[in-house]
């Protein structure tokens, strides 16, 4: 076993964000609640490990979009928004309903990119996420779709998971999606490809490597889970992609087994998060 992946379960201060395609079932689109649950329950048991836990969870537009009967997903940015008021609603009463029954007290806390560009904004979260940290609640994080327009169109949560990584100092991210982690090729094509274990360090080569393939549901490919990446290693934390079909995944990666892919903390690159994003053009 890896030096980094046999810290894993050391870690204190944990992001896990589970992307659209991993919440829902695939043939029908509604929620899977067996999944949710199992999610949940191992969230639970590392609060009651004694660890700071934060869920970064997508899914609003695709369960709002099911809820109204819609057979494809929206592709108007008022629709989108409206998809996102409905589902994002309906998701949070799962989410606490199923945290409740482990005895756990979850919180909704919708951000924009403005806590990126605006220090008082930035205050303001920080101090929210460290306070219902330190209570002991665990907070469930999504973009507030309806007003950032900017963000349904290009914004996706692989990237909002790791500035909040930055904004509340965690030493881990774990992006549950809807494959199995950094391959040397993309898959869907490339019958070859084959799956890389660790990345100590984010090249140029795997820039080049990362080609985009989003997910039906999603908004996030490669490439935004390289610029995640790339923002949480640079802040300290260690990262991994894990494929969110299998929930059980995520206590294997934290008993250290050689699952998906994880990416090393460089905390000697720390840098001004505005700057930095800009330089990755979002
Ligand atoms: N905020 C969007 C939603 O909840 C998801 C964005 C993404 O999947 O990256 O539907």
């Amino acid at each position: 076993m890896s030096r980094v992946r046999e810290q894993l379960a050391r870690k204190n201060r944990i992001v896990i964000k589970i992307g659209s395609s991993s919440l829902v079932h695939s043939d029908t689109g509604r929620l899977d609640y067996v999944k949710l649950e199992k999610l949940v329950r191992f969230l639970c048991d590392l609060r009651n490990q004694g660890k700071d836990v934060i869920l970064v969870s997508s899914g609003a537009i695709g369960v709002g979009a099911m809820t109204l009967g819609l057979v494809n997903r929206p592709k108007t940015t008022s629709l989108k928004q409206a998809c996102a008021a409905v589902g994002q609603g309906q998701l949070m009463m799962t989410y606490q309903k199923l945290f409740s029954e482990y005895h756990q007290t979850s919180a909704q806390v919708l951000l924009t990119f403005d806590v990126i560009t605006s220090e008082e904004r930035r205050r303001n979260a920080i101090n929210t996420f460290n306070e219902l940290l330190q209570i002991g609640i665990i907070p469930v994080v999504n973009e507030n779709d309806t007003v950032a327009t900017e963000e349904i169109e290009f914004g996706d949560n692989d990237t909002l998971s790791a500035i909040v990584v930055a904004l509340v100092k965690a030493d881990c991210l774990v992006i549950m999606s809807d494959i199995d982690g950094l391959y040397t090729d993309d898959p869907h094509f490339d019958p070859n490809a084959s799956l890389i274990s660790e990345v100590p360090e984010i090249t140029e080569e795997l820039w080049t490597m990362a080609k985009g393939t989003a997910t039906s549901l999603g908004t996030g490919g490669m490439t935004t889970k390289l610029k995640a990446a790339s923002i949480a290693t640079a802040v300290g934390a260690d990262m991994a992609i894990l494929n969110g079909e299998r929930i059980e995944i995520l206590p294997e990666l934290f008993q250290g087994d050689d699952v998906g892919t994880v990416f090393h903390a460089h905390p000697e690159l720390h840098f001004q998060l505005e700057e930095y994003v800009k330089k990755l053009e979002m």
